[in-house]
């Protein structure tokens, strides 16, 4: 008998929502909140209609840390699922602390003034949540998230040494429209045109954005071109996988994608830094979203799939051995399920693993934990379970 607030009724959001209400033994009760109640009555209809389940909706501000530890305290849910943005982040743990819920998320803290995201922020709440006895898992979505538990999987199950890691993220859909981002925007955006990042030996190497490119023939959508870009799941990883050498993060853009934002980066509209605009300030990459198609509305029309894995090198009984791990997802069957494009149900399935994991006790601790830290299987059983396959295949 597990009770689950929601917070976030976007894209991820809305699947969370649909998969805790498709898990009735597990979720008994769920209550979707968000800043804009509308968007979690639309959600709750469609649940209504396609599942045929009641959940409780209601408007918070996440921001709000005395209005989220009231709701809370009112509630009292065994667990707080954010898929907000990560500006939500710290405010929501700090609620959760106050109130002794349990947290877990998908995506790590990014302050609202500077395009960073990294665990620090995150990882400092490590003695908090020990002290309180209360776990927090972070990232649980899929790149954070399922890669991680590849990796852990690897590490586990398939090597004695891993030496090199490959995250590579393609969607391999068609929206119909001509610029559009597959999650919030804004913070798509922030992470694109940032500095390439990877870890090498120990160190960090730092790269232009989009300047570090490869092929790769993704099973189920074919060859594509991935760009070097800097992660938050390489953070976690290359401290808890072993021996690792080197670990890099790879996502495919096409070229209309990549013309679009050039000319947008290139004309200032991806800034963050507000301008002020016949006397009101405004910021560009706010406006930006404002005028682009809302990523869950990409999902009626949305045809093709998404290909993600890890590209696994290292050795097993002294030979050496290479596999790629990884799932794929195709949009349309998305859409029948969940009313939701692949990305959205690729982070919001595991965001529900992850809490089927904690609110079964198959993955316990108190304290602040990554995904790669707990055991691989039996999370890669009940994602598979819950939609999300995966193979290995041996290169
Ligand atoms: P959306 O923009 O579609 O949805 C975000 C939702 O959060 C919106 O409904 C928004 O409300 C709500 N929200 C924003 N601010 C607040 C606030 N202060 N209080 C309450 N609610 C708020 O984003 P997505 O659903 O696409 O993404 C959700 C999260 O998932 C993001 O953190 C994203 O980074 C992460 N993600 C993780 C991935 C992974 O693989 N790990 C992949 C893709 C996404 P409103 O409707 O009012 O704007």
């Amino acid at each position: 008998m597990s009770k689950v607030l929601i917070v976030g009724a976007g894209g991820v959001g809305g699947v969370v929502a649909h998969k805790c209400a498709m898990n009735p033994e597990i979720f008994t009760e769920i209550l979707l909140a968000s800043r804009t109640v509308s968007r979690c009555e639309k959600i709750q209809a469609e649940i209504r209609e396609l599942h045929g389940r009641e959940i409780k909706v209601a408007a918070l501000d996440a921001m709000d840390v005395p209005a989220t530890v009231k709701l809370l305290k009112e509630y009292q849910p065994a667990l707080l699922i954010n898929v907000a943005l990560p500006y939500q982040d710290l405010v929501l743990m700090d609620a959760c602390l106050e109130a002794g819920v349990p947290y877990l998320d998908t995506a790590n803290y990014e302050p609202p003034d500077e395009a960073k995201f990294e665990y620090s922020w995150q990882w400092a709440y490590q003695d908090r949540f020990k002290e309180a006895g209360l776990m927090a898992l972070l990232g649980s979505g899929f790149d954070p998230g399922v890669t991680n538990v590849y990796c852990a999987y690897a590490q586990q199950e398939l090597f004695d040494e891993i030496h090199t890691v490959d995250i590579l993220d393609c969607n391999g859909g068609d929206h119909g429209h001509a610029f559009a981002t597959n999650f919030n925007p804004e913070i798509n955006i922030r992470e694109i045109t940032q500095k390439g990042k990877y870890w090498e030996k120990g160190e960090w190497v730092e790269i232009e954005p989009m300047s570090q490119s490869m092929m790769f023939d993704f099973p189920g959508v074919g060859p594509r071109k991935a760009y070097l870009l800097y992660h938050e799941e390489l953070e976690s990883l290359c401290q808890n996988i072993k021996g690792l050498e080197r670990i890099r993060f790879w996502m495919t853009f096409g070229d209309e994608y990549i013309t679009h934002l050039r000319v947008l980066q290139n004309v200032g509209m991806t800034g963050i830094e507000p301008i002020e605009f016949q006397g009101q300030q405004i910021v560009p990459i706010q406006f930006l979203k404002a005028l682009l198609p809302d990523p869950s509305s990409l999902a009626e029309n949305y045809t093709g799939k998404t290909s993600i894995g890890c590209l696994i090198e290292g050795v097993k009984d002294g030979k050496p051995k290479k596999v790629f791990i990884y799932n794929i997802c195709d949009h349309a069957e998305c859409y029948k399920e969940v009313r939701a494009q692949a990305v959205s149900y690729t982070t919001g399935v595991p965001a529900v693993t992850g809490a089927i994991m904690m609110l079964t006790g198959q993955w316990k601790g108190a304290g602040v934990f990554n995904m790669e830290q707990f055991d691989a299987k039996p999370f890669l059983a009940e994602v598979s379970k819950q939609g999300l396959p995966f193979e290995v295949r041996e290169l």
